[in-house]
């Protein structure tokens, strides 16, 4: 937002209005980040009765920690929080890509089960991270509505980053070309990712992860043949679909705030 927003959003803003979208919000906060003139406003729109209040818990605040014990001395971070949650989640990854280099290793008439487990593969820890049950920072980051998108790509990115080179090695070890892996792993987190803002992107992995099993990987094994989707010229399809599906998770960033994350 290049110019100031209206003092009756401002006001709107400030008393938390239900009609204020996602969208604005974000574009209101960065805005007041750079606009002192904007500031002022949102300082004058404040009810003085609530602004005398806020100034008095204020001198409190400032009160008892001149007055109170020393502060504890920093201890170091344990690692809680979601890195520690999603582990069990990425060893299931890993575990599955390893059972499936295995078993493509060993019956060599089979369908190609590096194949069929790629585009899955990252779906599990994309759930786990964004399920509100394993995410002890949940409640934050629910309301920071300018962070939410840039969170939900960095996290997926580190989910990514851990399993793209685990596949790179099975694809590698089993002789596949990387864009029939790659593509359709890309295009599964994608699809996770835009189908999360409808329904929230823990359900979502989850929900895709049971489709395709059920779906694609049983009968290509019952049936002994890889599906027309997994074969060598199938890569434009999935590069398409995946670029198309971005598209959608940027175009429906605002809808991660409300029902993204989790089940709220
Ligand atoms: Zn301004």
């Amino acid at each position: 937002m290049n110019t100031h927003p209206t003092p009756v959003l401002i006001s709107r803003y400030a008393t938390g209005d239900d009609g204020v979208d996602d969208a604005t919000i974000w574009a209101i906060e960065a805005h007041l980040e750079s606009c002192a003139a904007c500031r002022n406003t949102l300082t004058e729109t404040v009810d003085p009765a609530a602004r005398q209040l806020l100034d008095r818990v204020a001198a409190g605040i400032a009160a008892g920690i001149a007055a109170g014990p020393e502060p504890a001395r920093r201890r170091r971070l344990r690692r809680t929080g979601a890195t520690a949650q999603i582990l069990p989640w990425l060893a299931t990854a890993v575990a599955l890509i390893l059972a499936a280099v295995s078993f493509e290793s060993t019956f060599r008439s089979m369908p190609s089960l590096v194949l069929l487990v790629a585009p899955m593969a990252p779906l599990l820890p994309v759930a786990a991270v964004w399920s509100r049950h394993t995410d002890p920072a949940w409640e934050l980051v629910s309301t920071m509505p300018r962070t939410r998108l840039a969170l939900l790509l960095r996290r997926t990115l580190a989910v990514l980053t851990a399993v793209v080179p685990m596949l790179a090695a099975a694809g590698g070890l089993t002789g596949h070309s990387p864009v029939l892996w790659l593509l359709p792993c890309l295009a599964f987190t994608a699809g996770a990712l835009a189908l999360g803002g409808l329904v929230g992107v823990d359900r979502a992995a989850l929900g895709l992860s049971a489709t395709w099993s059920v779906g694609v990987i049983a009968p290509s094994l019952v049936g002994q043949r890889l599906p027309v989707i997994l074969e060598a010229g199938s890569w434009p399809g999935w590069a398409a679909a995946t670029a198309g599906l971005v598209v959608v998770v940027l175009l429906r960033a605002t809808h991660y705030g409300r029902r993204g994350i989790g089940r709220n």
